[in-house]
């Protein structure tokens, strides 16, 4: 049970611990002369006096400094007042404040030091590697079955498998194997790819690194690298390096103005070096990827370095369906998809592309909730890759009719030239980015193969861009024509300055007047910019670009002006369908066509 209130204070009382209620400094003056305090403790510091009374209860009552009056009234009653020494108590306690702000200082330089350490610590460990190393087998799982449609370079690289694996029977006939191999071709045409699988097929490790990660803000740090690499290397022999990229550093030393890179410079050097440095046969075979070779240092080139060269190239026909095949092994296709139709669909693409693409139909499937990925669903995934994300349908009737007479003139140039390009399909449904329709057409494989192309094929392809223009011309009248037709006229100029500065296909004669067109390289090219002509020579190849220009216009609204039946047929059955194939508007057209001449003949 628990103690009464009664007990509980006569409880505190004999411990001294109860509590009286606080009287005022004259209550105090007169408790004091009526004998009921029994002591006082004053403590001077605090200004106050804690007052112990006759029954044991206690308080404290604030006082005055060098309070007088209470030392008089306390002497008379005869109570003991105490006086407590304070100064101690603060002594001490300012000592340990003072500890703690000491401790708290040195606390914080501590971590200060520690952290400049570790900056400091990390500026040292820059000049390390930071390659990606894969042990055989283990990560590099890609084999030679993986990588289809380059045959040749596959071919090529056979033998650099050979030597990782059975390295004796090239020494044992003295034959000297390359040290690096660089490989040269346009992004995505798959030369990791490759690396990788030399690795995979030999079973040995594979280094990696991207040549722009040797550069870093420091001077030193990338030849440091460099160093590292092919110390990391070496210690795992037969190995091999990938340097992705390799014109970030090789590139022509000393062709920039006023100066060159002094960084890159002496990575580049720290390079050529660390190939001459590692003996022939040590096992560690260098392979670099590069779609830029024309820049590279030629001293990269040279023999006992980058002294063997494979193309990799864009894939033909006949590689693209080898390479979509090798993509849809992991993916459910339906068994109605023709990849031999899709490799002839897709001309120009490298292998990253064919990959993105049935990647692409394959995000499609999931979305439609579709077991397999169709036809469908690939077309769909070219047209997002090719033309861009579809936008909403077009509404105005007026907009859309212009439009589809722009794209209907194209459609129908390129149907009536037999030079011309097959179309593939003509469409008014929008895409991303103000397309508000297209007519596209298929490159002819064997052009594109044999990459000669002849001045029929170009002077066709001028009348087709313009046919767009034209369409506008002959329906709407000569004010009425849009600046729809601006990315065409881009192409025609392109193609008419092309035919006479390069390929002497004007009356101007078989001359080169220009460079081959390639991105300007650094101040070496800056340098000497100056036209390979006169500036007479200059005006007569504008004349002639206009000449052709115009030329092209003529003949593309010669063919569209007697067919205006026909392409008020075209753009209402465009309208209706919003999308023609390329076989149904070939029948469309050869259909009209054969009435036109009945209905001759009959006259
Ligand atoms: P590069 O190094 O030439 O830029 P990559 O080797 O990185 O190209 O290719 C990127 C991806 O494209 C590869 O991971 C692969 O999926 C695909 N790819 C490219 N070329 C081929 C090919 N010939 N065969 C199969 N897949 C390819």
């Amino acid at each position: 049970m628990p103690p009464s209130s009664g007990q509980r204070d006569s409880l505190l009382k004999d411990l001294g611990l109860a509590r009286a209620p606080q009287p005022s400094y004259s209550q105090l003056l007169d408790q004091l002369k009526a004998g009921k305090v029994k002591e006082l403790l004053l403590s001077p510091s605090n200004r106050e006096v804690s007052v112990t009374y006759a029954d044991g209860s206690r308080t404290r009552v604030p006082v005055f400094s060098n309070d007088q009056v209470l030392l008089r009234t306390a002497q008379e009653a005869r109570v003991p007042l105490t006086v407590r020494d304070d100064r101690q108590d603060q002594a001490t306690a300012s000592l340990v404040s003072n500890g703690l702000l000491l401790l708290l200082l040195f606390g914080g330089l501590a971590l200060l030091l520690r952290r400049s350490a570790q900056v400091a610590n990390r500026a040292m460990g820059f000049g390390r590697s930071k390659a990606r190393v894969a042990e055989p087998e283990a990560s590099v799982a890609v084999r030679f079955e993986d990588v289809a449609g380059i045959k040749e370079a596959k071919e090529e690289l056979q033998e650099v498998v050979t030597f990782l694996k059975e390295p004796e029977r090239f020494t044992a006939v003295g034959a000297r194997i390359p040290k690096g191999v660089l490989l040269v071709g346009p992004p995505g045409t798959g030369k990791t790819l490759l690396a990788k699988a030399i690795a995979g097929e030999a079973g040995v490790p594979f280094f990696s690194m991207a040549a722009s990660e040797f550069v870093e803000l420091f001077v030193g740090v990338g030849a440091s690298r460099v160093r590292d690499l092919f110390r990391q290397a070496k210690e795992k022999a037969p190995c091999i390096i990938f340097i992705d990229e390799i014109d970030a550093v090789g590139r022509q030393r000393g062709a920039g103005i006023g100066g060159g890179n002094d960084e890159r410079e002496q990575t580049l050097n720290q390079l050529l070096t660390e190939m001459d440095g590692f003996a022939e046969n040590s096992g560690v075979i260098l392979l670099a990827a590069t779609n830029r070779p024309d820049v590279l240092d030629a001293a990269l080139m040279r023999p006992g370095r980058f002294d063997r060269r494979i193309h990799v190239d864009l894939p033909d026909r006949k590689g693209r369906e080898e390479i979509l095949a090798v993509h849809a092994r992991s993916r459910p296709l339906d068994p109605e998809v023709c990849l031999a139709d899709w490799a002839s669909r897709t001309p120009g693409f490298s292998g990253a592309d064919l990959s993105n693409l049935l990647n692409e139909a394959a995000i499609l499937t999931a979305r439609r909730e579709r077991a397999s990925i169709d036809d469908l669903a690939i077309s769909d995934a070219l047209e997002r890759i090719t033309m861009g994300l579809t936008a909403a349908p077009l509404q105005d009737s007026a907009k859309k009719r212009l439009i589809a007479y722009h794209e209907i003139g194209h459609a129908l140039i390129t149907t009536l030239l037999p030079q011309a390009d097959d179309l593939d399909k003509v469409t008014l449904l929008p895409r991303a980015g103000g397309i508000g329709g297209f007519a596209r057409t298929m490159p002819d494989e064997e052009v594109l193969d044999s990459g000669l192309i002849s001045k029929a094929y170009l002077e066709a392809r001028m009348v087709m861009a313009m046919g767009g223009r034209a369409a506008e011309l002959v329906v709407f009248g000569p004010s009425e024509i849009t600046q729809g037709a601006s990315s065409d006229l881009e192409q025609v100029s392109r193609i008419a300055r092309e035919m006479v500065t390069r390929y002497g296909f004007s009356s101007l004669g078989p001359l080169s007047l220009e460079g081959d067109g390639a991105e300007v390289f650094l101040g070496r090219d800056w340098l000497r910019s100056e036209p390979h002509h006169s500036q007479k020579t200059g005006n007569r190849i504008d004349a002639q670009v206009q000449q052709l220009a115009r030329t092209a216009l003529n003949e593309a609204v010669a063919l569209l002006q007697p067919r205006r039946d026909l392409m008020d047929l075209l753009v209402n059955q465009l309208i209706e369908q919003e999308t023609i194939e390329g076989s149904a508007f070939r029948a469309l057209v050869e259909s009209f066509e054969q009435s036109q001449k009945t209905t001759v003949c009959s006259i």
